[in-house]
């Protein structure tokens, strides 16, 4: 995983990754251009159906989209970051109340 926590709330709790629109992917032909160019592992290939995966989102960079401009069919899509930031806000949040409880 490239980063454990981000704000201070562990990164499997933060819903960013990209989405692939499988009605615009072309798997590049055969040669997926994302997958070569992200260099923190979050594509894959499902060898079976030869299609694009995202295989580790959680290793995506939280809030990064520069894959999205090596794909010419703009078949990538990112979650909403005003949503994706509000969701940090209150998992940050709920925990420091969990503290406030505890303590
Ligand atoms: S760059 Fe775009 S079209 Fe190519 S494999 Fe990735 S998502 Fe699919
Ligand atoms: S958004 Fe950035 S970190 Fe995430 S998959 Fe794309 S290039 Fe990799």
């Amino acid at each position: 995983m490239t980063e454990e926590t981000y704000m201070g709330v562990p990164r499997n709790k933060i819903p960013w990754c990209p989405v692939v629109n499988y009605a615009k992917c072309n798997f590049c032909e055969g040669d997926p251009q994302c997958l070569k160019f992200c260099p923190h592992g979050v594509f894959g290939i499902d060898e079976k159906e030869k299609k694009l995966i995202v295989a580790n989102p959680d290793n995506c960079v939280v809030f990064c989209r520069s894959c999205r401009k090596v794909c010419a069919p703009e078949a990538l899509g990112f979650p909403s970051k005003p949503e994706v930031l509000n969701i940090i806000k209150k998992t940050r949040e709920n925990s420091e109340e969990w503290k406030t409880i505890r303590s």
